[in-house]
């Protein structure tokens, strides 16, 4: 007799097919799943930062999904080397994960796209074909044209800097002031579905609003500096431009020379800009169909966690331990994931579980 999804296990789930999911999953899940509702394949995470914001839909942190003080995957299990996918060949190959992606920085989305699944993270960078798969669905490109259609405000603009050791580069949605003069952070992301995203996708965007505004704040307060840069991109300070540049930025008021002349300008621009703190960070959810407003949150800013969970994440990165995926609390995970059927983590975390199960039953 067929079961209903939502009575089989955890463990159970792990070790089924996924893709027998699909289809009945997308009328029943409680969570969030980054393949169908948003469009950026982002994720949970435990940054348990979010309150509501006044007239804008229900949002909270507690509740029915887990809590967020350990980052997905859990620093709980970690054993460095006995877990995670490609742990073999990371045992023989001394470089970091991020040097064996032949990756110089990583994008804001990498990291809070770690703390949905940071296994999944890993396979996206090994495997990318399978997920260039997903990226050519509509909801994506229907995000794009609304990012396209808003109003006046700075919008589109990059951010980069270094944290824990880590050069990371994102793109602030919007910024702009509110009536109170106080400056706004506005993330836009689109859903497919007209609901407001669960808990665990939340957190992963709050993460990626959090490590934009430190970045930003970094670079207007003069902590980024040009050494910083060139040593993480391996950039050439001293290569000359070519005429057509010099001419051109001469015509805009100013005389350079060689890229690092450029990049002393733009840090000396960002130091003296005046440009205030960012004071409110906001995450607005629209319906991809009609991009009407599903609602906005407005994230809080707690600084001594999110520098915990910072140094927890980029700790992969710099070779400090392996790849983890997701708990077995969070399999529904699974269920969306592109990587599902090579996973080894789950196979693994599949076998434990019907093992524990096992032994229960013979006590
Ligand atoms: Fe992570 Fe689960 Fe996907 Fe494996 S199958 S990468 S554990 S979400």
């Amino acid at each position: 007799m067929q079961r209903d999804l939502f009575e089989i296990s955890d463990a159970e789930l792990l070790a089924l097919d996924v893709d027998q999911f699909c289809t009945d999953i997308a009328a029943n899940r409680e969570g969030p799943e980054p393949c169908e509702g948003d469009n950026d394949h982002t994720s949970s995470l435990s940054t348990e930062s979010c309150c509501t914001a006044p007239g804008t839909a229900e949002a909270t942190c507690s509740g029915h999904e887990q809590s967020s003080d350990q980052p997905s995957g859990s620093a709980k299990e970690s054993d460095p080397l006995s877990e995670g996918s490609g742990t073999k060949r990371r045992k023989r190959d001394r470089r970091t994960p991020l040097e064996q992606f032949g990756r110089k920085h990583l994008r804001v989305t990498d990291l809070s796209r770690q703390a949905w699944c940071e296994q999944q993270v890993v396979y996206g960078m090994e495997l990318p074909h399978i997920q260039q798969l997903r990226e050519e669905v509509p909801v994506v490109k229907a995000g794009s044209s609304i990012h396209l259609a808003r109003g006046e405000r700075v919008r589109e603009l990059p951010v980069f800097g270094e944290l824990e050791g880590i050069f990371l580069v994102g793109v602030i949605d919007e910024l702009c002031y509110n009536s109170k003069g106080e400056l706004e952070l506005r993330e836009l992301k689109t859903r497919g579905q007209q609901t407001f995203p669960g808990a665990a996708q939340r957190k992963s965007h709050h993460l990626q609003v959090i490590v934009y505004k430190l970045l930003f704040e970094a670079m207007i307060k003069g902590q980024l500096n040009k050494d910083t840069i060139t040593h993480h991109l391996h950039l050439r300070t001293e290569q000359t431009f070519g005429s057509e540049v010099m001419v051109q930025a001469q015509k805009v008021g100013f005389t350079i020379n060689t890229f690092g002349d450029l990049l002393d300008l733009m840090l000396l621009n960002l130091t003296y800009s005046e440009i205030p703190t960012i004071d409110i960070m906001k995450i607005e959810y629209c319906y991809q169909a009609d991009a009407s407003v599903i609602g906005t949150e407005v994230v809080c800013f707690e600084e001594e966690k999110v520098k915990r969970e910072l140094k927890y994440y980029c700790s992969f990165w710099k070779g400090q331990r392996e790849a983890l995926g997701v708990d077995i609390e969070e399999a529904w995970k699974c269920r969306s994931c592109d990587f599902a059927d090579i996973c080894e983590w789950r196979k693994r975390k599949a076998e434990e579980a019907t093992q524990k199960n096992r032994a229960n039953q013979s006590k």
